[in-house]
């Protein structure tokens, strides 16, 4: 599933590609990739309309439309891919197909179809119930370290499973969650409430570095995630815990450990993090 750094990267592609460009045609191939409007709407709606700017919210995808907003969450393995002059039926699991006035076509490609789309007036963002309680980025510059040091300090969830839940900080996932509590020497296993505002700053300060170095990197290729067609991210070299269980540690000489927290597989060393 692609995290922060990958979203991130989709956006810059995105925008490369389509900035200020104008949707003059649209199909729809997979009805309910569409969630909150009927596809006929949906289509009338964005055809002959500039798309003025991308951004990300978490791991969604806004696309600001003139007057909506277009919000596309990849979810599995959703991708966007661009062609020049490109045909409709160029990829096999395209959910929909976009024909802009600079001669690009774009595609999104989802073979398991699980990625969605929603469309929303341009002040209505909040109507979509997974944005509307979205904590702040990880890596965003104005993240508040009280207001998260007050959401970990109150729950007896491990911090793994607190660091993935977007409600408390946003945009990060299992393989950097995994990242982050080896760099900040944090076992996965320590209950979020015995948790102090300088161990709380601590996580924040090491989710800024890791993330913004996956960005810069393209972010990780693991399973089959691309950035976009035949382009992988490269950060997969600089992990130290994640899926290395049974390799010896990069700092000590201890044996990387995998366990499973709420359902995810988790990798840590046990002499490097601790409770
Ligand atoms: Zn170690």
């Amino acid at each position: 599933m692609p995290e922060l750094p990958e979203v991130e990267n989709v956006v810059k592609s995105i925008l490369k590609n389509i900035k200020g460009s104008k949707i003059i045609k649209m199909y729809i191939l997979w009805s309910k990739l569409i969630r909150n409007i009927d596809k006929e709407e949906f289509i009338k709606i964005v055809t002959n309309k500039n798309i003025n700017n991308v951004w990300r919210k978490g791991k969604y995808i806004i696309f600001d439309i003139e007057t909506h907003r277009l919000v596309c969450h990849l979810r599995m393995e959703g991708k966007w891919f661009f062609l020049k002059n490109g045909k409709i039926d160029e990829y096999k699991h395209s959910t929909a197909v976009f024909i802009f006035d600079n001669g690009c076509t774009g595609y999104f490609v989802d073979t398991r179809k699980f990625g969605t789309f929603d469309l929303v007036k341009k002040d209505d963002l909040k109507l979509i119930a997974g944005i509307a309680k979205l904590g702040t980025d990880a890596n965003d510059i104005n993240i508040n370290e009280k207001e998260v040091f007050v959401k970990i300090s109150k729950t007896s969830r491990p911090i793994k499973t607190v660091l993935l839940d977007q409600t408390v900080i946003a945009g990060i996932g299992n393989i950097y969650a995994d990242e982050i509590l080896f760099k900040s020497n944090i076992h996965p296993l320590k209950k979020g409430k015995s948790f102090s505002q300088e161990l709380v700053t601590r996580i924040i300060k090491n989710s800024k570095v890791i993330l913004d170095l996956a960005i810069s990197y393209g972010g990780s290729t693991v399973k089959t995630f691309e950035i976009s067609h035949g382009n992988s991210g490269n950060f997969a070299q600089f992990l130290n815990v994640y899926q290395r269980q049974n390799k010896p540690c990069t700092v000590c000489e201890g044996v990387i450990k995998r366990i499973v927290i709420s359902g995810r597989g988790t990798h840590f060393c046990e002499s490097c993090q601790h409770y």
